[in-house]
């Protein structure tokens, strides 16, 4: 067995003389009272697009499930080992928590797979493949479309695949519950990695800049 990363060694002095010992308190809190996020953060496993890092959120914030691509599978009770879905569940069911983000970004690998016909597996499984096939119907449209350069189809599928993903979170039957009773909000965002833009999704499945005019929340009243 190899080393422990040094960098990680050396990323978790910092946060113990850092942040750790400046939320002691929080953490410990937390530890007590149990942790009760306000929102499920589904997110892409992209490096670049960390959601406690773009959200500025502390711990016991959000409750983050990150995968491929950042999507949500149907609602499939069907014995098999579903990761998202037990975690919307256990989201829902048991935090109550109050908002699901499904957050997309620019520059997706997986999207970017899932638009390319010649990607070969990348192991025997196929693991992406398969997962992306979540996404196949529309990839295929966006692909065929020429008026479209390379870059265009990339940004739509992104996007499309954020409200597919929407729509998919309504198939579980305690997430429509909690929509339907007024106690859950469901948004969708898109980041832009290359120039830290968020784009958040209206009501009509557009996606547009969100107005930042106004004066900044400190973190402690956003939490409170
Ligand atoms: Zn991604």
């Amino acid at each position: 067995m190899t080393d422990f990363p040094d960098r990680l060694l050396a990323g978790y002095r910092n946060f113990m003389s850092g942040r750790y010992s400046d939320e002691r308190e929080r953490y410990r809190v937390l530890a007590d009272k149990g942790q009760k996020p306000h929102t499920l953060l589904i997110a892409c496993c992209d490096s670049r697009a960390a959601p406690e890092t773009i959200f500025d959120c502390g711990p016991g914030e959000m409750f983050v499930v990150r995968n491929v691509a950042n999507m949500v599978p149907r609602y499939e009770p069907d014995g098999q080992f579903h990761g998202t879905s037990a975690a919307i569940e256990y989201a829902v069911q048991v935090l109550e928590i109050d908002n699901i983000v499904v957050m997309g970004h620019g520059r997706c690998g997986g999207i970017q797979a899932a638009l390319d016909p010649s990607m070969k597996p990348l192991s025997p499984g196929d693991f992406i493949g398969k997962w992306m096939g979540l996404v196949r119907p529309a990839a295929e449209q966006i692909q065929n479309n020429d008026l479209m350069t390379q870059a265009e189809r990339q940004t739509a599928l992104e996007r499309v695949s954020i409200r597919n993903s929407i729509a998919n979170l309504q198939t579980f039957p305690f997430v429509r519950k909690h929509d339907e009773e007024g106690k859950l909000g469901i948004h969708g965002a898109w980041f832009d990695i290359s120039t830290g833009e968020l784009w958040i999704m209206d009501s009509k499945g557009d996606f547009v800049r969100p107005n930042l005019d106004e004066p900044p929340i400190e973190a402690e009243q956003i939490s409170a």
